[in-house]
């Protein structure tokens, strides 16, 4: 009997230890802990109100990890007369119900509309649990070739491996109800519950096919990746021509806030949009002569003058990656003047 209590109380003590261990790691933040005798892919989360009428999610910092469950990117909502309009959907289903959840204890309307800014795994892995409640989805056309992609395949293989039991074998890619074929010069505007809304295109800024949501009746806009509040954007992905653009298009719209794809939300459009200007008219200048001077990524990237940008978060995790990106726009670029007509 002594020993049986004992191999019970070891027994217990072994089976708390993954969630001890799991609280410790996530530096007991209460942003995503597992509640006792729930499943352990469901996490709780919680919303930051931003207006009267809307409210975000706010990720962790860092990459996605076992640690912050992958929860480490926003999402955001406004709630109209008439239903709620949801901005990105989180990096797994779970999340997604967890979404579902918080949304639930403020409102009791339902969500009508998912707005995807990009198909980035830490953005939409969540879009099944508004599906299954009847919510439809609206991206842009782009997004479309990408979920029939190897890439896509082959991100989620990864993530299944890296965020399970998060993301797993029931986790599907879902497609947009609408596949939105917007321009930048040309926003589709929709009205719900007294609330104008504003989809608007950033074009390739951050990713293939962005899409802003900007709604002026709450001065808000939800701008995804292609913002960053406070630190280096992610330029990996996209293009900084038309990243440029895109700034000067958030500018001229003047929200009084935006909520980035990560970090906290601006109340500081000015200020964000001129540093995120400064840094990438910096990498395309650099760059760019480093490339029209043939020179190779290694060395340009080691004589270049940093020390405006360094100090700044997320500069040890995008900054090379960021400058070898554009290096190789500007190679293209370069490439393209100095070719030759054909005969
Ligand atoms: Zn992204």
């Amino acid at each position: 009997m002594q020993v049986g209590c004992r191999k019970n109380r070891l027994n217990l003590i072994a089976s708390l230890l993954p969630v001890m261990l799991a609280i410790l790691a996530t530096g007991c933040s209460m942003h995503a802990l597992i509640k006792p005798g729930e499943d352990s892919a469901s996490v709780e989360i919680t919303a930051t109100r931003i207006t009267d009428r809307a409210w975000y999610f706010r990720g962790e910092s860092g990459m996605a990890s076992q640690a912050n469950r992958g929860f480490m990117s926003n999402a955001g909502f406004v709630v109209t007369g008439d239903g709620v309009v949801v901005f990105d959907a989180l990096a797994s289903p779970a999340l997604g119900r967890a979404m579902l959840r918080e949304i639930g204890r403020i409102t009791d309307q339902p969500v009508k509309y998912v707005v995807v800014s990009h198909y980035h795994a830490d953005h939409f892995y969540g879009l099944q649990a508004f599906k299954a409640q009847g919510a439809a989805i609206l991206a842009d056309q782009a997004g479309q070739a990408y979920l029939n992609s190897d890439a896509a395949r082959e991100r989620l293989a990864q993530r299944r491996e890296a965020l399970g039991p998060w993301v797993d074998a029931n986790t599907r890619l879902v497609a947009a109800d609408r596949w939105l074929r917007l321009s930048p010069e040309e926003p589709m505007t929709f009205e719900l519950g007294g609330q104008t809304f504003r989809v608007m295109s950033a074009a390739h800024a951050h990713a293939p096919g962005d899409l802003m949501l900007y709604v002026p009746g709450q001065s808000l806009l939800f701008a995804g990746d292609v913002y960053a509040t406070g630190r280096l954007p992610f330029v990996v992905d996209g293009n900084s021509r038309q990243w440029l653009d895109a700034i000067d298009r958030i500018a001229s719209a003047a929200p009084e806030h935006v909520v980035p794809g990560h970090g906290r939300v601006s109340d500081n459009v000015e200020r964000d949009v001129q540093l995120t200007r400064r840094y990438i008219e910096y990498l395309r200048k650099t760059m760019g002569a480093a490339a029209d001077n043939l020179m190779t990524f290694e060395q340009a990237y080691a004589e270049t003058d940093w020390s405006a940008f360094e100090k700044l978060p997320a500069f040890a995790e995008a900054n090379r990656r960021n400058a070898y990106s554009v290096f190789l726009e500007m190679q293209e670029d370069s490439f393209g003047e100095s070719t030759p007509d054909a005969p």
